[in-house]
């Protein structure tokens, strides 16, 4: 059995989307991954099958019910348990390379996704789980955010990326954003490819590649390079 993803969403029709195709649909085809969606809809009780009321202390917008939320919830899980409880919301945890890592690693997920103006309080106390955000903006829903964060998951399921050596030098696998990189034609509107990577020198690439990652996360993300170079701190102690 491979890794199981459940969305529950107002939005079914939304999955798998385009998560049918390339890398995750040939994988999903082939049942190293599985997708099931759960209409939080069919969990209405009243005749017009609302999941959503008018804000308490007031305001614009509506806020998702957590009875509705729980029932559905607690349906999806009578079929799967043991699998971790993700709610997407812009208050969450921003999402890491290292979280998406640890979910592939595991048994699946159960993903919830809110509307309007998100889920009322009281279902994050009733059905504890983690919240995660997809980064500092805000989305109309959680199906974007649950399409993204199982594309990343997906890629990294043992067998649906070709070459995993490709993946340890990627973007945040090692601290730091990846290298630049260059192929045919040599010359391309007056640059050329760096003399370095046509040399054959593997060691003088490698040192290269390591320099530019290293200067690019330094401009572009102080933050990570501050981490990084913390993180070599202690390697260092240690060694
Ligand atoms: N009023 C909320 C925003 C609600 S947006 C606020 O200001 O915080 C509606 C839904 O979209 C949310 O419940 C969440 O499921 C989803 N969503 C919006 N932005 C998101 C983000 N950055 N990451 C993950 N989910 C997000």
């Amino acid at each position: 059995m491979g890794f199981a993803a459940t969305v529950l969403t107002l939005y079914p029709e939304m999955f798998p989307g385009p998560l049918g195709t390339a890398l995750a649909g040939r994988a999903l085809a082939d049942s190293v991954w599985s997708l099931e969606t759960v209409d939080i809809r069919g969990f209405a009780r009243d005749k017009h099958r609302s999941v959503d009321d008018t804000p308490a202390g007031g305001g614009p917008g509506m806020v998702m019910r957590a009875d509705i939320l729980a029932a559905a919830i607690d349906a999806a899980n009578a079929g799967a348990s043991g699998r971790p409880l993700v709610y997407l919301s812009p208050r969450g945890a921003p999402l890491t390379q290292e979280r998406l890592r640890s979910w592939s690693e595991g048994p699946g997920l159960m993903l919830v996704c809110g509307r309007f103006e998100g889920m009322d309080e009281r279902i994050f106390r009733a059905r504890p789980g983690e919240e995660v955000s997809l980064g500092d903006f805000v989305l109309s829903g959680g199906e974007p955010a649950a399409l993204a964060l199982l594309d990343g998951v997906v890629r990294l399921l043992p067998g649906v990326m070709g070459k995993t050596a490709s993946m340890e030098e990627e973007s945040f696998e090692n601290g730091l954003l990846e290298y630049p990189h260059y192929t045919r034609p040599r010359r391309f509107e007056g640059e050329e490819i760096p003399e370095v990577l046509l040399s054959g020198d593997h060691a003088a690439i490698a040192a290269w590649r390591r320099e530019q990652a290293e200067a690019i996360t330094k401009t572009r993300r102080p933050d990570l390079f501050g981490r990084y170079e913390q993180g070599k701190r202690t390697g260092d102690e240690r060694d």
